[in-house]
């Protein structure tokens, strides 16, 4: 193997000469302490920066066996590292040195979430971490002096300050992996004992702003469960901790508008994931099958059975296989849901901030002037119970505006100035002495869903010639000459979920939707993949700038590929 001193000679070498020179670069170089492989070499200065990768042996790197022994820790320790190697480049690089991209050093940049990514992976022979460098140029002219300081001073700098155990904080790093050890065994009791959600208290829900995902500070009123839904848990390593935990089956949150009531409910949508220490929504964690609902007019539907919600649509359109490149406020969120069930989730989340009013409730003045015949949908009220009873289906609903909704409920919780009570019985005395009224309304039954099976052949993925799947942020893929808006996907947190999901949609087309696999089928196979060979195995090259999306938000893009096409069962 070429050491380092020949990357030295060699810079010295094409020192001057045009860009494309770096291309000879490619390859693997020992280092005293870890090897460097610059896996990919970017055309020029401008283009998508350099991929490289160092490789150091767990002989020198000593991070402790117990930081690593268990799937979350691993998974904790590999997000830990990924923000250390972050932060040291941010301390040790010198910056912009030249044209386009030249100078630059980094990894994958994370949120406040706790993510499976391919930036760092912790094996028992190594570490390995994949970063990006924008090799410098002056012009298009290489600048190999430049080059050296950074291939040669820079990234051992940042190596040594964060892939080995001696140059880290230990305790820093073992309250992150224990947070997420922590994190994974709650969600693992909550199934086990019958719960869908656990808010610690003391948890701080409010976020900074609308545009910041960390937390509000002094002026957060943290949360604190009512004595009837409080909850202990005996943690691994953080011990007792007491909070709300919220039982399978129809839950109510109510409250007067600015309450908290969002508040809570997105920070129970995001307790999917795992979240760094600091976060406050630390010990905030939802069973990982939670589907966040809402109305989402525009979308289009390929074939979806949305008859338990709505039918008898005007010149008789077949809700069983529903298809429609506009979709209304109350058919997108008829579609979400069954969507959501399609790829297994089993708790519903749904705001009426951003739901369809007249998919929520018709009540009875409504049912009065508008006959049930002349109205396709049958609203979420009658069909709450019957997604638990058919399906097993849990239901946790943030609605301020309708009281008819008690009748329905197994409990209701009131936020009152950021502070929840419990107002079950409250709610149920107000149910029993005021009739609501109105007629409930009969709906199919949500026993026999059309599966679906999507045709390969309706996932194009090129431009031209050139295969062309582009993430934008969090909001949407470029996929071929389609845009897929995965704006309304409020689970989706890093862009770089999305960047995978590009590409494991185009896997999945090329390898697992025959024409005979089932979109739920489907979505099981991704997940097999995944879990034995990690995400790399269905993403192009070994780069570093991938996290893992949830089964949901997969399904999500494919259902929002606008050419998609599927075979009914
Ligand atoms: P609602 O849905 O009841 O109308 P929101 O959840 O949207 O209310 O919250 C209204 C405002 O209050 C938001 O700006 C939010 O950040 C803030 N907020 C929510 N919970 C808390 C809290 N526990 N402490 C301080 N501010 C909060
Ligand atoms: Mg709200």
């Amino acid at each position: 193997m070429r050491q380092a001193n020949d990357l030295r000679n060699e810079l010295r070498r094409i020192d001057r000469r045009g860009y494309g020179a770096y291309k000879d670069l490619k390859g693997a170089y020992g280092f005293p302490d870890y090897v460097l492989h610059i896996d990919r070499v970017q055309s020029d200065p401008f283009a998508p920066p350099s991929e490289a990768r160092v490789v150091v042996e767990q002989a020198r790197a000593r991070l402790p066996r117990e930081l690593f022994s268990t799937k979350s820790r691993r998974t904790g320790l590999e997000d830990y590292l990924t923000r250390a190697f972050g932060a040291a480049c941010g301390r040790v690089r010198k910056g912009r040195r030249g044209s386009g991209k030249s100078g630059l050093i980094e990894m994958l940049p994370c949120g406040q979430e706790i993510l499976e990514r391919t930036s760092v992976e912790v094996s028992e022979r190594v570490v390995e971490a994949r970063f990006f460098i924008g090799l410098p140029a002056f012009g298009r002219t290489i600048a190999g002096a430049e080059a050296e300081r950074m291939l040669l001073d820079e990234v051992p700098e940042i190596v040594g300050q964060s892939l080995f155990y001696g140059s880290l904080d230990g305790h820093a790093a073992r309250c992150h992996v224990e947070m997420a050890d922590d994190a994974d065994f709650l969600r693992a009791c909550l199934r086990e004992q019958g719960l869908v959600t656990f808010v610690a208290d003391g948890a701080v829900l409010p976020r900074e702003s609308g545009v910041s995902d960390r937390p509000l500070g002094d002026t957060a009123v943290p949360f604190a469960s009512p004595p009837s839904l409080r909850v202990n848990f005996d943690l691994p390593n953080r011990g007792g901790v007491a909070g709300m935990a919220i039982p399978q089956g129809i839950t109510l949150i109510v409250g007067g508008g600015y309450h908290g009531k969002s508040t809570l409910l997105d920070a129970i949508s995001l307790g999917v994931y795992n979240h760094i220490p600091g976060d406050g929504r630390e010990l905030a964690v939802t069973c990982a099958d939670a589907a966040k609902i809402r109305a989402e007019d525009g979308r289009s539907i390929s074939e979806v059975d949305i008859s338990p919600f709505i039918s008898n649509l005007p010149f008789g359109q077949d809700t069983s296989a529903f298809t429609t490149p506009n979709a209304s406020g109350s058919t997108s969120q008829a579609a979400n849901i069954i969507e959501a069930l399609e790829a297994g989730s089993r708790l519903l989340l749904i705001d009426e901030d951003t739901s369809a009013t007249n998919f929520m409730i018709r009540d009875k003045r409504m049912q009065e002037l508008v006959a049930k015949d002349k109205e396709p949908i049958t609203p979420l009220i009658d069909t709450v119970r019957l997604l638990e009873q058919d399906l097993g289906v849990s239901t946790i609903l943030v609605m301020g505006g309708s009281g008819d909704y008690f009748d329905v409920a197994d409990r209701v919780i009131m936020l009152d100035s950021y502070h929840v009570t419990d107002v079950t019985p409250e709610a149920k005395r107000i149910a029993g002495a005021y009739a609501s009224q109105r007629r409930e309304e009969s709906a199919k039954r949500f026993t026999d869903l059309r599966p679906r099976m999507p045709v390969a052949a309706s996932f194009d993925p090129y431009r031209g010639r050139t295969v062309k799947i582009r993430p934008r942020g969090t909001r949407g893929i470029d996929f071929g000459t389609e845009h897929i808006d995965l704006s309304a996907l409020e689970q989706l947190v890093d862009p770089a979920q999305s960047r995978a999901i590009g590409w494991l949609i185009h896997h999945a087309a090329q390898y697992i939707f025959d024409g005979e696999t089932t979109l739920t089928q489907g979505l099981d196979r991704l997940n097999e993949l995944l879990d034995a060979r990690g995400l790399l195995a269905a993403v192009p090259g070994k780069s570093g700038d991938y996290a893992r999306p949830r089964r949901w938000e997969i399904a999500g893009a494919i259902n929002r590929l606008r050419t998609l096409r599927c075979a009914a069962g």
